[in-house]
């Protein structure tokens, strides 16, 4: 297991926090709320800046106890352009524990109730992006948990404001190079502001070369000037609001409803035969993470997914049947696989827990193999996700898509007929998305689930998997390749069970003489076993090819993709979007193609 790193914070006597590494503060003895707006909220000229914006997005280079995104808040929540939706980016490579984060916010009791709404979601230490949500103000947050210069260059935002509050350049000239102020210029909106409270030479130097113009202003407290610079431009015009289709209606559709909805915009959502006719129907679902020992780009999408799933759900609350779930050793390799993994820093310190047979054994009540104890995965029930995010679903086929005249879509049915028109179109419907994008990448694989009533039982899995429902227990799945039949089989449920009394015989002697109901559904499932979600072109979007994770991965990879079409900024590192990329595999082609050709 990860041990918590230690804190990178001391408290003075008098409660200013300061950092062990840097020896520096974290923020200004002479009244830290009092400096941030001064400093970074007037210097940046908020919030008459965003004054009409429609979306307004703001950097920070070094996050720290939170304080400014705090007063940034605060400040929108009291001047929101109507409709607005703000978009916060910051970077920290050494993030504070959630308690000293309050006793440091706790100095200024006058922002407490919106310093509440970030410490109660307060991120973790997982190496990362994390995205937290203010549903109430019309914000998010995206806190990069790495390096300064690695967080931008995996950044696909254009910031209008920064905040540059690394500590001061004499005691972390890492924080001032030229080389990230020439990213900062990167990752800007033309006309954009950078405020800071150092004038130091290297930060006015490095910010000149990267083309910002410089202004030094009266500094804050006892400091003689503070620095504002400018990058030249205009901002480009604001497009209209978007009228949204989203086409299928299990947890990709549901995830894309709920991560429009953040950004204000509604959705209609068409399927021909309702919410979670698919295999998002099934009673209960795993939220678990892959667990992929490469610890590569793969390993973070799949860590990273499963994070905002769990935090999301826990959220929620009522969809959750129960928390932990065990995942055993299937063969020689996972011992030395499962110990990597827990080792590593894609995932919380502390969540995932090594087991010996013992343990294990007196967990789950009969002779067990080690294992890795997940203690943040969940069983949820889809029915209630999807209803929450997406109550009102159309019944349409929409069976062909046609561009419109000047821009857009309309959807229409096997007959021709119009069944909606849209600007934006999200296609999420599973197995059977190459009927609306010709050569999607989807290999179909049918799995049946048995469920039984009255015996129940903690999750596991080994390959095959159980878990609780609310009134029994679920197991399975069968996977069976390029078969459609969604009809169940009895000869499945067999299967099943036989596979759950390899590993958990006294359970599944305990089914004996209870009825079996099987429910069979199509996974989608890509060459690559990597997801598809991203643009197609012309105002199409994609989220498929989920597999058996659909409810670990859609939530997450649905805000991606709502952030593209929307032009927000991605919760996504850029090469994380990059491997679930829709194009990815006529790229590929395309590039041995040329390849063959130049020979
Ligand atoms: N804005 C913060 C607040 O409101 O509390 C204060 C930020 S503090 C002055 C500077 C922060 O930058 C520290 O939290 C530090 O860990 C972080 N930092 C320093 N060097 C960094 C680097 N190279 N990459 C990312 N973060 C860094």
């Amino acid at each position: 297991m990860r041990p918590a790193p230690p804190s990178p914070v001391s408290f003075d006597a008098d409660g200013l926090p300061r950092s062990r590494r840097f020896g520096d503060v974290y923020f200004s003895r002479e009244g830290g709320l009092a400096e941030t707006r001064a400093v970074f909220l007037a210097g940046c000229g908020l919030p008459e800046r965003w004054t009409g914006r429609r979306r307004f997005v703001v950097g920070e280079l070094g996050f720290g106890t939170g304080l400014n995104i705090v007063a940034l808040l605060e400040l929108w929540r009291a001047n929101r352009p109507p409709g607005g939706q703000l978009s916060i980016f910051s970077v920290e490579a050494e993030p504070l524990g959630a308690d000293d984060a309050r006793r440091a916010l706790a100095a200024f009791p006058e922002i407490a109730p919106v310093a509440e709404l970030l410490l109660s979601q307060w991120p973790g230490q997982r190496a990362g992006f994390h995205r937290l949500e203010f549903r109430d103000l019309g914000a998010t947050l995206d806190l990069a948990v790495m390096d300064a210069e690695a967080a931008l260059a995996a950044w696909d935002g254009r910031a209008d404001a920064w905040f540059l509050d690394g500590f001061a350049p004499a005691v972390n000239p890492g924080m001032w190079t030229d080389a990230l102020m020439a990213l900062v210029a990167a990752r800007s909106a033309p006309g954009a502001i950078a405020a800071s409270y150092t004038v130091a030479g290297q930060a006015r130097r490095a910010l000149a070369a990267a083309g910002f113009a410089l202004a030094r202003q009266p500094g804050f407290g006892g400091k003689r000037e503070r620095l504002e610079a400018c990058l030249p431009g205009a901002l480009a015009p604001e497009r209209a609001r978007p009228r949204v289709a989203i086409v299928g209606a299990g947890i990709a559709g549901a995830a894309l409803a709920r991560a429009l909805a953040v950004h204000g915009v509604a959705a209609l959502t068409l399927d021909a035969a309702g919410p979670g006719a698919g295999a998002s129907g099934n009673v209960a679902a795993l939220v678990t993470p892959r667990l992929d020992a490469g610890l590569g780009a793969a390993a973070q999408l799949h860590a990273q997914a499963f994070d905002r799933a769990v935090r999301i759900y826990q959220a929620m609350g009522a969809p959750i049947v129960v928390r932990g779930v065990l995942q055993l050793e299937a063969g020689p390799r996972d011992a030395l696989r499962f110990a990597k993994i827990a080792a590593s820093d894609l995932f919380e310190p502390g969540e995932l827990v090594l087991m010996d047979a013992g343990e294990t054994s007196a967990l789950l009540g009969e002779p067990s193999p080690p294992g890795l104890m997940l203690t943040r995965a969940l069983v949820v029930e889809p029915a209630q996700i999807l209803h929450v995010w997406m109550p009102d679903v159309l019944p349409g086929a929409v069976a062909r898509l046609e561009r419109r005249e000047g821009g857009g879509w309309r959807l229409l049915d096997a007959n021709g007929l119009l069944c909606i028109e849209a600007d934006l179109v999200f296609l999420a419907t599973g197995a059977d998305l190459a009927r609306l994008w010709s050569g999607a990448p989807i290999q179909p694989v049918r799995g049946q689930l048995t469920e039984a009533l009255g015996v129940t039982t903690s999750a596991a899995a080994w390959g095959a998997y159980v878990g609780p429902t609310r009134d029994g227990l679920m197991f399975g799945a069968t996977h069976d390749r390029d078969d459609t039949d969604t009809a169940p089989r009895a000869e499945d449920d067999q299967r099943n069970l036989a596979a759950l009394s390899a590993r958990r015989p006294r359970l599944a002697a305990q089914l004996a003489g209870s009825p079996l109901a099987g429910r069979a559904s199509i996974r989608a499932t890509t060459p690559d076993h990597l997801p598809l979600a991203g643009a197609l072109g012309d105002g199409l979007f994609v989220l498929g090819g989920l597999g058996a994770r659909g409810f670990a991965l859609a939530p997450l990879l649905a805000e991606h993709v709502a952030a593209l079409a929307l032009g927000a900024p991605s919760p996504l590192p850029a090469p994380l979007a990059a491997i679930v990329a829709p194009g990815r595999f006529a790229a590929k082609r395309q590039r041995i193609a040329s390849r063959t050709k130049a020979l």
